[in-house]
């Protein structure tokens, strides 16, 4: 297991779209471990396997609060099946925008349909967090993000601070 590095924005990775996953195996739970550690360290509660580098349809979220035990969900291929027509307001936020957050209206419940860690196909009825949880994370695998739900304007900004970062870093300043 270990702590990988978590790609930030405007890295054009994030925009890729990820690939379904033929088959879960050893190597899948592998990056599985390796995803929970990097979002445990940051800390975090969702990361989607394109986060650190890896753009194949892979997902976990753990909702534990600090000092509860931890309640690791993986999600593999996951696909929401049903949603709600009534929609909450959830203020977001993502390890490759840190320390950004702005709130974003999306169905209060979901029903996600994918494989577990074994490979079992699973459904999964989510409200509250978890809801706006796992659509930011099935976003992510699609190359959204949370910011895109916001006006323009306040997309090209927050875009535009994250390069000028990138620009300072790499020059070294
Ligand atoms: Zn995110």
């Amino acid at each position: 297991m270990a702590i990988r590095e978590i790609i930030k924005l405007p890295d054009p990775m994030l925009r890729q779209v990820s690939k379904p996953v033929a088959e879960v195996t050893d190597e899948t739970r592998r990056i599985m471990d390796d995803m929970l550690d990097t979002m445990y360290d940051a800390p975090g509660i969702g990361l989607a396997a394109v986060q650190i580098g890896i753009p194949q349809r892979i997902v976990v979220i753990d909702l534990a609060k600090e000092g509860e035990e931890k309640q690791p969900i993986h999600l593999v291929n996951p696909e929401i099946v049903w949603v709600s027509d009534e929609q909450s307001d959830y203020e977001e936020g993502c390890l490759s925008i840190p320390e950004y957050f702005d709130m974003v209206s999306r169905p209060k419940e979901v029903t996600v349909r994918f494989l577990d860690r074994e490979g079992q196909s699973r459904e999964m009825r989510c409200s509250g967090v978890l809801a706006t949880c796992v659509q930011h994370e099935i976003d992510h695998l699609n190359g959204v993000l949370f910011i895109d739900y916001l006006s323009k304007l306040k997309r090209d900004r927050v875009v535009k601070k994250f390069a000028k970062a990138q620009k300072l870093a790499r020059a070294g300043v």
